[in-house]
């Protein structure tokens, strides 16, 4: 496996791959790499000749330097996950290798005020920004994201469709672990306590959903999200609720929907959408 820092040097293995008219499928991640990413990495190794990964925890899309600073890094443990998985490059670039001093920040326009980037103000923009660097540089035939960050993956799809349109973006179901918890680079800063907690949340959470009218329209179901977070113990909740498979809008029937959710344990923010 190639692990390389430096856009000069990677843009050489680049056009190598293009004059043997490889197909290359691309993974963007922050690393603390785990069986979630492990899935992304499997889906393009079976659908390329060649995969890459990039590991860059991205400042921009932080909003607290406490969280980008405290953010999981395992370095070591994250280049064997990458050739014990069968990926032919990894890219890990510094900060000013990608930014430029004075870098404009792209700002998203599609899914505002609601979910995360209702909580989480200029996220999106952060996110956006990074992968325009990302997708200029790399120019895959494919790229892969998970749907456990659902919104993310709305708003990069139509970024795509608007600036990157011979890009095919891939969208991976979110790998779980068999207590049924999303598996996310955050877990790893929860305590024994605090991942027992979130277990039983989620189970609970998935006994809600099974419980649940399923001819019920989506603004009914949220009254009923609204009765049931309100009788568990949740430190901080940012919000709990059902939302449109294709607009995230509020309309439609709840059958149509997923139950997004963002939720702390201590001070660590998780996130989680269920297809009903
Ligand atoms: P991250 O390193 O958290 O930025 O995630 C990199 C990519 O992996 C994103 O496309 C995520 O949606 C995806 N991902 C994270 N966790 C999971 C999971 N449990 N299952 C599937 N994809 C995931």
């Amino acid at each position: 496996m190639l692990i390389i820092k430096d856009i000069s040097n990677l843009q050489s293995y680049l056009t190598a791959y293009q004059n043997r008219n490889y197909s290359v499928g691309f993974v963007p991640t922050m690393g603390a790499l785990h069986k979630g990413h492990g899935e992304l990495i499997k889906k393009s190794k079976n659908d390329n000749h060649k995969t890459i990964v990039s590991i860059f925890v991205n400042e921009k899309q932080f909003n607290s330097k406490e969280d980008f600073n405290s953010y999981p890094r395992n370095k070591g443990l994250d280049y064997n996950f990458c050739s014990e998985n069968g990926v032919d490059l990894l890219f890990e670039p510094s900060s000013e290798e990608i930014y430029n001093k004075n870098e404009p920040i792209i700002k998203n326009t599609n899914f505002n005020n609601i979910l995360c980037d209702r909580f989480r103000k200029g996220h999106f923009d952060g996110v956006i920004t990074v992968l325009d660097k990302f997708f200029s540089i790399i120019k895959s035939n494919k790229v892969y994201f998970g749907e456990k960050d659902f919104q993310q993956l709305k708003i990069i799809e139509k970024f795509i469709q608007e600036k990157y349109k011979s890009l095919d973006l891939v969208s991976v179901p979110t790998k779980r672990s068999e207590e049924g918890i999303a598996y996310s680079s955050r877990n790893e800063k929860l305590s024994k306590k605090q991942l027992q907690d979130l277990i039983s949340f989620h189970q609970q959470t998935e006994n809600f959903l099974k419980s649940l009218e399923k001819s019920f329209d989506i603004n009914t179901a949220n009254q009923k999200a609204k009765g049931f977070i309100m009788e568990q113990d949740i430190e901080k909740l940012d919000y709990f609720e059902f939302r449109n498979n294709d607009d995230l809008s509020t309309n439609g029937k709840v059958s149509d929907s997923r139950l997004f959710y963002a939720i702390y344990k201590g001070n660590v923010r998780l996130i989680d959408n269920l297809k009903v």
